[in-house]
């Protein structure tokens, strides 16, 4: 921040603006929703429930920009600057965004800035500067033909996200959709559309042609069901839970069979062995990574299983760490943890935490809300231990600042536990034996594996699931095959010239 100004007076003042942006401006409010912030229950503003109307003239707009090459036909290195500066924006706009964001879902303002709005420039940097490096093929045919195998941008993509790193999973599509060409129509969740907002408002000023983006806040059941079941869109960039992305295949399926890259929940395993010698690290990086935004992460380590042999001193460890992940003022530039985003997901998580303790689980640290006081929704960091597999807290994504402790006695075990739950997109394991972190990381169904460690994360590598944690994979160069159509030209060839 480069002034005194405090966050909480820049929260006293700060523009709400929750109209619909269509075709390159703000469309009139029509029915709306009130936003309250989680933070202590304030009200935010009006914001748009954009019904089918709405989505039909943001597809509509979406579809006669993809149509008449205002983008899909500019050079990859046009696209590129445009999508440059639409990141260097994104970090102009840093305060505002990362202001918007820790109002709108209560995530602490040092990771809004951090994190959030310096992860999402960073990955529409990284798209920008790859549209123009990747190359086309041609197979490997006889000399009589020649065969072009070139990758089309596919048209309207319809891009639907969840609240908890609400900018983030809007670039992980944006970046690689816009870079190949499309033109997208954003439905941002009900409980964070301010910054998606914000954001197409700021790639038009980079210069993104008006239509290309748009976003229509609302509700799932009503603009996200129009959204996904309409004929003109053709490909869902989904992330959200798994039962929202089950209703994703069926939309398709009674629809125009768009395809569908649905990234959804996790319950990942996090699996220590006696053999790892720093247990002190395994612990902290386990509280550290499963009270992060207060364990409303998707790849959140929620099933932490060790070794009976060193539980004990691991649990102790972990325990010790909860005075540093305790819930505080989200717009106090200290804060490591804020609150839960609304009250819905507030009595969710508080009912797994009595049903862990129903079903015999013992709390030895956390399990209450705090800071009811405030207005706001906030839970201790809460640690399960003596849980057991059949345990709803165990089975279930609690999407909260929830970890389970369950003790194991060999490899074998391990490794059956681990991949006993019906999603895989993360898990790590701890070893200082070589030949046995390769062994488990191989056995373990979760699209990402971490040896020895849980924090690395780079746009370069892949994200996403196993199993029901999805299908698609954002990041990387590979997302960039979600977005596009393979062509096949055969072109033919005469042997007669000369
Ligand atoms: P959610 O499924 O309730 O909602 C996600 C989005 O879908 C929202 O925009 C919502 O409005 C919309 N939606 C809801 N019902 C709909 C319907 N019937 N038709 C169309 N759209 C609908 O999920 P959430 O609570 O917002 O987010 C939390 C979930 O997201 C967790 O399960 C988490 O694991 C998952 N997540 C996954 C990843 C990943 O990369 N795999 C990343 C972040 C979050």
């Amino acid at each position: 921040m480069s002034d005194s100004k405090t966050w909480h007076d820049r929260a006293a003042t700060a523009a709400i603006d929750g109209r619909a942006f269509i075709n390159g401006e703000r469309v009139a409010l029509g029915e709306s929703f009130e936003k309250r912030s989680p933070i202590d229950n304030r009200l935010l503003g009006p914001i748009a429930r954009g019904n089918r109307a709405e989505v039909d003239a943001a597809v509509a707009s979406a579809r006669t920009a993809f149509a008449d090459g205002r983008w899909a036909s500019k050079p990859p290195a046009a696209r590129k600057k445009t999508l440059q500066r639409f990141a260097e924006l994104i970090l102009a706009h840093r305060d505002e965004l990362a202001l918007l964001e820790t109002l709108d879902v209560g995530k602490p303002i040092q990771y809004s800035l951090s994190v959030d709005v310096a992860s999402a420039a960073h990955c529409i940097r990284w798209y920008a500067e790859a549209i123009d490096k990747v190359y086309d093929e041609i197979a490997p045919t006889g000399p009589n033909a020649l065969a072009l195998i070139q990758r089309e941008p596919m048209g309207v993509i319809g891009v639907i996200v969840p609240w908890n790193y609400p900018m983030l999973m809007a670039a992980w599509k944006l970046g690689p959709a816009l870079a190949t060409g499309n033109s997208v129509v954003l439905k941002p969740s009900e409980k964070s559309p301010l910054t998606a907002l914000r954001l197409a408002e700021i790639a038009l000023e980079a210069g993104l042609p008006p239509g290309v983006f748009n976003v229509v806040p609302g509700y799932g059941h009503e603009a996200g069901e129009a959204l996904a079941l309409h004929m003109d869109v053709d490909a869902l960039g989904f992330t959200g839970s798994t039962r929202t992305g089950r209703r994703m295949l069926e939309y398709a399926g009674r629809s125009n069979l768009k395809r569908v890259y649905n990234e959804l929940g996790g319950k990942s395993a996090f699996v220590v062995f006696e053999d790892f010698g720093d247990i002190e690290r395994a612990a902290k990086t386990v509280a550290a990574s499963m009270f992060f935004n207060s364990g409303q992460s998707c790849n959140a380590p929620s099933r932490v299983l060790v070794h009976e042999s060193v539980a004990d001193r691991f649990v102790e460890i972990v325990a010790a760490q909860a005075p540093r992940h305790q819930p505080a003022d989200p717009l106090a530039p200290e804060t490591r943890m804020g609150s839960i985003v609304d009250e819905v997901q507030l009595k969710t998580v508080m009912g797994y935490i009595e049903s862990g303790k129903a079903e015999g689980a013992r709390a030895i640290v956390g399990g209450r809300q705090v800071r009811s006081e405030t207005g706001g929704f906030y839970v201790e960091p809460t640690v399960f231990d003596g849980a057991t597999p059949a345990m709803r807290i165990v089975r279930e994504e609690i999407f909260g600042p929830v970890m389970s402790v369950l003790r194991f006695k060999t490899e074998a075990e391990a490794i059956a536990l681990a991949n006993d739950s019906p999603y895989g997109l993360q898990a790590s394991v701890w070893s200082d034996t070589l030949s046995r972190a390769h062994r488990v990381a191989r056995a373990l169904r979760a699209g990402t594996v971490h040896v020895n460690q849980y924090d690395e994360d780079d746009i370069t590598a892949p994200f996403g699931g196993y199993k029901q944690s999805g299908n698609g994979r954002d990041k990387s160069l590979h997302a960039l095959e979600k977005y596009t159509e393979i062509k096949t030209t055969w072109l033919r060839i005469d042997g007669s010239g000369g």
